[in-house]
């Protein structure tokens, strides 16, 4: 699955997104047994209908290995109608929701028939009703919603699918594999079969049907087999599908050249529905996505956008080998496909962009969204060890670090090796359901390296702190490292880490490269290692290209920063120097120290003034950190205190560099429909100085922000200056909201914006706003994308969520409680927002407190709910 991120928003940092009861019970990962019961086979009879379904199933069973238990189907709100074994009726037992047969043959053929109620099902897990269509969410649990079966991703079958319904209401049927018959029924019905030969765990089956329209293309695969693809909405929404069939047929292509995998069967059919719990899901041959990943024009679309519909279709097509051809044994093994898929996805993004920007990217996603997790009640390692309800950790731990452990085997190995790697794994393990270690195995037998001391970045929680400091003397310099890690819940005691650290030497006189990049790995405590023949005064420049997901102290001067900020030759060290330099001034002002804004001003200035630079890079490297990740580095957090450190910071800046800013926020005009990776960086700049620029004088920015949003002939400049806007007290301000709402009201993803950028905004009185819009007609609780866009974006703006008077902790407290009765697993999703409160001053500490008892203390709380709430407690 790819998980869901709230879209970029200029000059804001994004929300660390949420991610995804007392009779619930843990599961443990050191108790995982194999099956008792295979299934081999699966076939299912579905009579579709939006209030009821009907479902018919046929398993053949085996039992697997010697024992006696009978055999245990999941299941979870369903109503059984018939059961039956080898055909005559069978004894059964109910134990809780699941079903229960004894059977004394090692084989049999075991036949259910339950109802289901599509429409009634706001848990978005299962068959559900979306817009008048029917689709499914399987992963992970939502099969059992469906029909009993062994729900788990150790069990593989083979499946045969017949769904037949009204031909009318859905004229389009699709489920995975290939269509193999088709043809009509009575009283305007008509039915189609599909057989998918590969067989595969119940979370990657799929249905769907509907009045639906499709994008049709075809892509020939490097043996030379054509693949009809085809990208399936509703009539209307056809214009806007052509960037994702363009960024599938990529992502199909890149798959070939860097891994050597190839699609496997003659049809790949991409589904956008508009109520989706997540991002995306890789059910075999029948991708279903949140629409917001699938359409797109210029008209409705942010630059953003259109790189999170490439990333989310690259990444769902790349699981076709990583997670459906080998798939995990067990949900703890979850980072297996997940981490090793999003570094795929980041690899593309990387290969059609641009790779530095890339890459601050990923790294402003893990710093604002994974640090936190890992530092608070909520950490867990990248492979947990327990769980309550597997859909919390659908996390930025499972994800984005995970991708970050297979970057470190990439960067220890080098590119070629790892493909060794990655081929034996695909050879070895195809058809299978593997582990964490069976990965690392097969990349340490194809590369003859010993990988077993990184196996702990799997097992041990938390985010590595490191201290560095290089000594000269002579012409030696000697860089001396200190690691240690913080205790995590249930893991009090930890052990140094490998951390592999790309290091190098900058000239402080000549500004070159003296000690050429080498890779270090630290993985002692204590280390220290020399660098010769250093001639002149050295800079250090260290975690080059972030090599390792740690936090890094280096003793540095202001001058040093602002001389990597123009020399270094790695772009993401640059990047970083520039942070530091403004998070040492940030951090300085929200402690009351003196702060040293000159040497900040001065970077930026030569940053925006240097011609080596693309615009895209200066418009990262000047963005000022968000008042989220400077409270990452506080003690003690005072959020009043951080947003006026900020405020004065950014002031600052603008009131000395004005003129500058405004020659960035006029560079020349590209048009709407330019997305190169230039033109995407001219109107990146164009937004991030606009926001500076709106520290100084209000009335200009507003002035300036109202013509780039009149002027805008694409999303990301409307956008990027309605940003600015509903943050400033202008005049201009309602009228652009008015105007974005009366010319978009019909886009629900549009729509979506309108709500996402008034809960963003850095405002006195954003909880007033927020709470009206609460109410606003179009503020729809059911649905996942719109909850997300008011209240998920509205817990991630610190200011605002952390205000002194405590409503917005009993706003979101009241969402999560409202949202859970209909849809747990978004609800959970929104708790960790309130997971640090023990960081907070004492009053809000409280009050934070205060909420999480409140949801903990309601009647009917969900598992998913249940499990963010306590731990947070705990
Ligand atoms: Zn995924």
């Amino acid at each position: 699955m790819a998980d869901v991120r709230t879209s970029n928003l200029p000059d804001a940092e994004t929300a660390p997104e949420a991610p995804l009861s007392p009779t619930h019970m843990a599961i443990r990962r050191e108790d995982y047994r194999p099956p008792d019961w295979l299934v081999p086979e699966i076939s299912l009879k579905f009579d579709l209908g939006i209030e009821t379904t009907r479902v018919r199933a046929t398993l053949s069973v085996e039992r697997n290995g010697q024992h006696d238990r009978p055999l245990n189907l999941d299941g979870d709100g369903l109503e059984l109608v018939a059961v039956s074994v080898n055909g005559q009726p069978a004894e059964h037992q109910m134990d809780g929701p699941a079903l229960v047969i004894d059977i004394a043959a090692d084989r049999a053929t075991v036949e259910t028939e339950v109802t289901i109620h599509p429409s009634a099902n706001t848990k978005l897990m299962g068959l559900y009703a979306s817009n008048g269509m029917l689709c499914t969410q399987c992963e992970a649990e939502g099969f059992r919603r469906i029909t009993f079966f062994p729900d788990r991703p150790d069990v593989l079958s083979k499946y045969t699918v017949r769904m037949e319904g009204n031909a009318a209401a859905f004229p389009i049927l699709l489920s995975n594999g290939n269509r193999v018959a088709e043809g009509k029924g009575g009283d305007g019905r008509h039915w189609a079969e599909y057989e998918d030969p590969f067989p595969k765990p119940c979370y990657l089956f799929a249905l769907v049907a509907g009045d639906l329209k499709a994008n049709r293309d075809s892509f020939t695969t490097m043996s030379g087999r054509k693949v009809d693809l085809a990208i399936w909405v509703r009539e209307a929404d056809l214009p806007k599908t052509q960037h994702a069939m363009n960024s599938l047929k990529l992502a199909m292509a890149w798959d070939e050249k860097v891994y050597g995998r190839e699609y496997d069967l003659d049809q790949f059919n991409i589904v956008a529905v508009s109520d989706f719990n997540m991002g995306a899901m890789e059910n075999k041959s029948l991708n279903i996505f949140n629409s917001a990943y699938v359409l797109a024009d210029q008209e409705t679309a942010t630059d953003a956008d259109f790189d999170n519909i490439a990333r989310v279709v690259a990444h769902e097509y790349f699981h076709n080998w990583s997670g459906d051809r080998v798939t995990c044994r067990d949900w703890f093994q979850l980072s297996l496909k997940e981490g090793f898929t999003v570094f795929r996805d980041q690899s593309f993004s990387a290969d059609v962009g641009s790779p530095a920007v890339k890459r601050i990217e990923d790294v402003r996603v893990l710093r604002a969204a994974q640090f936190p997790e890992d530092q608070g009640p909520l950490a867990h390692p990248v492979r947990p060890d327990s769980y309550i309800e597997i859909s919390n950790f659908y996390t930025a731990t499972v994800y984005n670090k995970g991708a970050e452990l297979i970057r470190m085997f990439h960067t220890v190995l080098g590119a070629e090796k790892f493909r060794k790697g990655t081929d034996l794994y695909f050879e070895r393990h195809d058809g299978e359901a593997a582990t964490c270690d069976d990965f690392v195995k097969a990349l340490e037998d194809a590369s003859g390296t010993d990988l077993s001391a990184f196996k702990i970045w799997y097992s041990q929680a938390g985010t590595p702190k490191v201290k560095a400091r290089l000594d000269h003397e002579g012409s030696t310099a000697t860089l001396h490292l200190e690691q240690h890690e913080d205790p995590t819940p249930r893991q009090p005691n930890k052990q140094p880490m490998p951390i592999p650290l790309k290091t190098a030497i900058i000239g402080e006189e000549s500004g070159a490269e003296i000690c050429p990049e080498r890779l270090i790995v630290l993985d002692q405590p204590k280390q220290s290692f020399r660098f010769e023949n250093v001639s002149e005064t050295p800079l250090l420049s260290i975690n080059r290209n972030f090599s390792a997901p740690i936090m890094i102290t280096a003793e540095r001067r202001p001058q040093e920063l602002d001389k990597l900020a123009q020399a270094d030759t790695d772009a993401f060290a640059r990047y970083e120097a520039m942070q530091e330099l403004m998070m040492a001034a940030l951090t300085a002002g929200a402690r009351g120290e003196p702060v040293d804004c000159d040497t900040v001003i001065k970077a930026i200035s030569a940053t925006l003034k240097s011609n080596a630079l693309d615009p895209a890079f200066k418009a990262e490297a000047i963005l000022v950190p968000s008042d989220t990740l400077v409270a990452e580095r506080m003690d003690v957090v005072d959020p009043d205190a951080i947003h006026a450190s900020r405020d004065r910071l950014r002031k600052a800046i603008a009131d000395a560099r004005g003129e500058e800013l405004l020659a960035a926020h006029r560079s020349d005009g590209v048009s709407g429909d330019d997305l190169s990776p230039k033109a995407k960086g001219i109107r990146r700049l164009r937004t991030v100085a606009l926001g500076l620029l709106s520290a100084g004088d209000e009335a200009t920015a507003a002035e300036l922000a109202k013509a780039q949003f009149d002027r805008a002939d694409n999303m990301t400049d409307r956008q990027g200056a309605l940003g600015v806007l509903v943050s400033l007290d202008a005049p201009q301000r309602q009228e652009a909201l008015d105007a974005f709402y009366n010319r978009f009201h019909d886009d629900a993803l549009v729509l979506d914006k309108w709500f996402a950028l008034q809960a963003a905004a850095q405002r006195r009185d954003t909880v007033d706003q927020v709470l009206k819009l609460a109410q606003h007609p179009d503020f729809v609780i059911t649905n996942p994308n719109r909850l997300r866009s008011l209240a998920g974006m509205f817990g991630g703006n610190h200011w605002a969520f952390h205000s002194a008077d405590g409503r917005g902790y009993k706003f979101l407290a009241d969402m999560i409680i409202a949202a859970d009765k209909l849809n747990p697993q978004v609800a959970a999703r929104m708790v960790p927002a309130f997971g640090r409160w023990r960081r907070f001053e004492p009053k809000r500490s409280a009050m934070m407190r205060e909420a999480l008892e409140r949801i903990a203390a309601t009647p009917g709380l969900s598992r998913d709910v249940y499990e963010q709430v306590s731990k947070s407690l705990a």
